[in-house]
């Protein structure tokens, strides 16, 4: 028997949600409910200095306003609780320890400007590819160090590819010494880092179906390997495309008339779910919808691979 699909959403409450966000939540949603499978809610919120409970439920409020429901997290409870990171750092404790003991784990004294300066030369995206400056530190040198700066703790990364076949893209592969070297795995602020967290939460919450934005697409081999080295069963990943403004650029947070708040007080859930699922390829006419009147004949093959423009007249007045 085939197991129980277990996907999750699992957003950062770092402000309000934006078109982009519950176009990921809309599909990772049509997905779970499509197959029958079980929706879990996670609340990402591991950097205090971003995240907040208010922006939380708020996020929770926009989501049920859309007809997004979940089965089992976050306000719900369930099995697998908590469902906020920022109460599970025991368990990334446990997992960091785990790699310890496996001899994978070094302290980084870099800073940020010495990170750059020592940097190779990277993809350009944005992501430093970490030389491996600290990681043949002596022991003494590590004492020395330790006494001025706090460290952060990185996973020494093995000389080898990573690939995947994602549910939605294919075939991916990843050359993780040449993509980013050692990744941060605890910052030294004590927080750890997002990689090493996700890694813990779908494996404890027996995720075995993950949907989000293509902007994590990259992050997805470094996270293939903590459930290698951690022993935990791996989901299939779905990438989906991210939406793009007229200009190209990436929405964001940053683009306020295309939040939650100001999309709630223009459209119905019905008329931003229509909008939603004709950007997503399920409605030639982006006609006003309810979620569940797209999961009956939901497909992965009808939604685009690559970034999505959205026209403004779309969200026009
Ligand atoms: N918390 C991440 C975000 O909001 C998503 C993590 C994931 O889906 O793996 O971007």
């Amino acid at each position: 028997m085939e197991p129980l699909l277990r996907g999750r959403f699992a957003p950062s409450p770092s402000g309000r949600m934006h078109l982009g966000n519950v176009f990921t939540a809309l599909l990772a949603w049509l997905s779970v409910r499509a197959a029958g499978g079980t929706l879990v809610l996670r609340m990402e919120d591991l950097d205090p200095d971003r995240c907040r409970e208010e922006y939380a439920q708020v996020l929770a409020e926009d989501l049920r306003w859309l007809g997004l429901d979940w089965d089992e997290g976050y306000q719900m409870g369930g099995p697998h609780g908590p469902y906020r990171q920022s109460e599970r750092t025991e368990l990334y404790a446990a997992r960091f320890r785990q790699l310890e003991q496996m001899g994978l784990v070094y302290p980084c004294f870099c800073t940020r400007a010495e990170r750059l300066a020592a940097s190779a030369p990277h993809r350009g995206d944005g992501q430093i590819l970490y030389s491996g400056r600290c990681r043949s530190l002596s022991p003494q040198e590590r004492e020395e160090l330790s006494r001025t700066r706090r460290s952060a703790w990185r996973l020494a990364v093995p000389d080898e590819r990573v690939s995947f076949i994602d549910g939605h893209l294919g075939y991916y592969e990843e050359d993780l010494c040449r993509a980013c070297g050692d990744f941060i795995i605890r910052r030294s602020d004590g927080v750890y880092a997002y990689q090493l967290a996700v890694v813990t939460d779908d494996g404890a919450m027996e995720i075995n179906q993950v949907v989000r934005g293509q902007d994590l697409l990259d992050s997805t081999p470094r996270q293939i390997l903590l459930y290698r080295l951690l022993g935990l069963p791996q989901p299939v990943f779905y990438h989906v495309p991210l939406l793009l403004a007229e200009d190209g650029r990436r929405l964001s947070k940053r683009d306020m008339d295309l939040d939650m708040g100001a999309l709630r007080a223009r459209y119905s859930p019905e008329q931003l779910v229509g909008k939603l699922a004709f950007l997503a390829g399920l409605s030639p006419t982006g006609e006003p919808v309810r979620p569940a009147e797209l999961a009956a004949d939901f497909s992965w093959s009808k939604v685009p691979e690559r970034d999505v423009i959205v026209q403004t007249s779309m969200f026009g007045e």
